[in-house]
Order: C-alpha cells, then sequence, then structure tokens
C-alpha cells in the first residue's frame, strides 16, 4: 500500500493513531487503509482485526482500553485501523450497554493520553472536539455554550453552571478540567455515532468476533445481576425504583438525586454495600472506587449519617417519581419504603392465610 502524495496532514500519524477520531485520522484512514476484502483476507492485517476486538473486550472488562506501544510506521496504522474495526464491532452486536461501555472505554484511554500532551496539542484537540479553549494566565477559557452543550449529562455540584468562574460569557477552568470536558465530548460523540447501519456482508465477516463478544458481554452481566437478595423482594419495588434500575441497566446515566435514591432505598430494605455496588456496576460508566465511595457515604459509614430514602414528595420534585401506579395514588402513600413494605405484609398475609388453609 503506498502512501498517496497529493494528500497532506495536520498531525503526524503518531498523533493520528493515539487520537483516532480526529479528521485527519479519518482522511488517512480512508485513502490509505486497507479495503474491506483486504482486510479481512490478508493476513498482514491479522493484527488489526485481533486489536479492533481487543478494544471492545477491555472496555466491557475494565471500562478502559490500553495504550499499545507503537515504535515504527507500521504500528501506528495497525492502531489506527483498529479504531473503525471496533466500531464496526460494537455496531454489529447492537446494545445499548455496549455501546455506552465502549465509549467510556475509548475516553477513558484519550483522557490518560491527553494527559501527556503540550498544551498547544491539548488546545487543537479540543477546537476539533468542539469546545476552542484560549489559554489565559493558568487558565483555559472556554465559551459557556460549549460548556453547557458538553455538561448537560454530568449531574455533580462540581460542573455546575453556578459553580464556575463564568465573566463575559466565557467559563475559567483549570486544564486537568478542560481534559476532562474534552472526555465527556468524546464519550458523547461516540455514543450519539454509534451504533452506525451494518449490512449482512459485515454481519457474516465478523460473524466470529461478534459471537465471542456477545458471549463475553452475556458472561459480564450474568457476574453482575448474580446479586443475592435474600430476603429482599425486587418483585414488590415501587415503580419508581424498578424504573431506575432498568435505565441503569440499559446505560442511561442517571442523575445524582437518582443514584442517590436508589442507593438509599436499596441500603433502608437491607441490601449489604457489596450487593448495591454489585448492582450498580451493571451502569457503562461504572467505575468502582467512585461508587463504592457514594455508597459508603450514604449508608452512612465514611460520613457517620445512615440516609433515609426520600419521600414521594420530594421524588416528585426532583423528577423522578417514574410511572406511578394505583397503589401509589393512594392517599396515605407517602413514601417509596411504605411502597415496599406494604407489598411485602400483603404477600405475607396471603402466604400466611395459604398454609393455614392447608
Ligand atoms: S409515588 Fe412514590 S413510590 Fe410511587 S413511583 Fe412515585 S415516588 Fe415511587
Amino acid at each position: 500500500m503506498e502512501n498517496d502524495p497529493e494528500i497532506t496532514y495536520d498531525w503526524s500519524l503518531e498523533m493520528m493513531a493515539r487520537y483516532p477520531f480526529l479528521e485527519d485520522s479519518k482522511r488517512y484512514i480512508k485513502h490509505q487503509g486497507p479495503g474491506l476484502k483486504e482486510l479481512v483476507e490478508d493476513r498482514v492485517w491479522d493484527m488489526v482485526r485481533i486489536r479492533g476486538k481487543e478494544r471492545v473486550m477491555q472496555a466491557i472488562e475494565h471500562g478502559e482500553i490500553n495504550e499499545v506501544p507503537m515504535s515504527d510506521d507500521l504500528d501506528m496504522e495497525m492502531e489506527l485501523f483498529s479504531y473503525p474495526i471496533a466500531r464496526i464491532l460494537v455496531s454489529c452486536v447492537d446494545d445499548n450497554y455496549l455501546t455506552n461501555r465502549y465509549a467510556l472505554g475509548e475516553s477513558e484511554k484519550f483522557l490518560k493520553i491527553l494527559s501527556e500532551e503540550p498544551l498547544e496539542n491539548t488546545m487543537n484537540i479540543g477546537e476539533e472536539l468542539g469546545i476552542e479553549g484560549t489559554a489565559e494566565n493558568d487558565q483555559i477559557k472556554v465559551y459557556f455554550i460549549d460548556y453547557l452543550e458538553n455538561t448537560e449529562h454530568l449531574k455533580s455540584t462540581q460542573w455546575k453552571l453556578t459553580n464556575q468562574d463564568l465573566r463575559h460569557g466565557y467559563i475559567y477552568l483549570d486544564i486537568d478540567k478542560y481534559r476532562r470536558l474534552l472526555k465527556e465530548s468524546l464519550f458523547q460523540r461516540i455514543v450519539k455515532e454509534l451504533p452506525r447501519p451494518v449490512n449482512d456482508e459485515l454481519l457474516d465477516i465478523f460473524s466470529s468476533q461478534i459471537k465471542d463478544i456477545e458471549k463475553f458481554l452475556q458472561e459480564k452481566r450474568k457476574d453482575y445481576g448474580e446479586v443475592e437478595f435474600g430476603e429482599v423482594d425486587s418483585e414488590k419495588f415501587p415503580p419508581c425504583i424498578k424504573k431506575m434500575l432498568g435505565l441503569q441497566k440499559e446505560g442511561v446515566n442517571l442523575s445524582h438525586e437518582a443514584r442517590f435514591a436508589m442507593t438509599s432505598f436499596l441500603h433502608n430494605i437491607g441490601l449489604s454495600v457489596d450487593e448495591i455496588l454489585s448492582l450498580f456496576s451493571e451502569s457503562p460508566d461504572f467505575r468502582e472506587d467512585l461508587a463504592l465511595y457514594q455508597i459508603e457515604h450514604i449508608t452512612g459509614e465514611i460520613s457517620g449519617t445512615e440516609y433515609t430514602m426520600p419521600s414521594c414528595s420530594t421524588m416528585r420534585t426532583n423528577g423522578i417519581c417514574f410511572e406511578p401506579d394505583n397503589l401509589c395514588g393512594a392517599e396515605w402513600m407517602k413514601h417509596p419504603l411504605t411502597y415496599y413494605a406494604y407489598k411485602k405484609k400483603k404477600d405475607f398475609k396471603k402466604q400466611k392465610k395459604t398454609e393455614d388453609e392447608e
């Protein structure tokens, strides 16, 4: 494969391999990359297919994709060309959880390598991601609309507009926070772009890789799903909690209020920290250290204060009283824990009556 001398690139091949979402990277793949037939049939591209699948598997397992050492142009091309392969595989599997998990893996890898970049490269990459920054003293100023557009899914208080240094329409961020904003932008971009439409030919060509990924995904889900609830009966959970647990499984990024409500509910009905952690590990943006900290805080192991689940009226105010049913409409129904206790008690009485009759 000969490089086309007519085409010039602003970024080096190494940078394109490190940041395969750049416009130059896409052009390089288009003009210098192998065709589908070559890619599938030529032994020379074995490593690209292997690395493409590895990107997806690592994202599923760790929520992060490892960097690979690159010593020459061939290594760099292998790494660069493996990116579209990973995207094809994610598109073929077409699973919401996988897409989110993969986006997390790519964006975590991105953040890690971006931290080693000089400021100028970081700013140029930021521009490509749609968040143009200007360096001023030790800070980067970002137009507030760009900031808002890229932080709508970041729910913690540190990202709230009211907590930012806002001056004349610009938000001033330190470099680490600017990098994290770029990471979020890449995450959202991948989630929006995938899955791409795939045809039968692609499904056929990558059938064995697809099967392996689906199997691995299934196993991971089984690991996460095997929570021993003991006496806890999830069938009797109130609709709001069922809905939030379902959304979490689907890969939807829940608000801080929703996570707080779920954690305190599960703790209040008797689940251990490990059991709650295991349930939350189904979320695509799951980070064990952060989740554990949040859970231990709410359950009182860190803060010393044991929190109680919010009442129905607070849940309504926070916009997380999802799909209330007839029982929710009862005049005396003021709390999701009351809902659960009522259903459990009713079930107990029914069981007792059956035993007495026997
Ligand atoms: S009324 Fe209460 S229990 Fe029912 S869905 Fe709303 S918050 Fe949950």
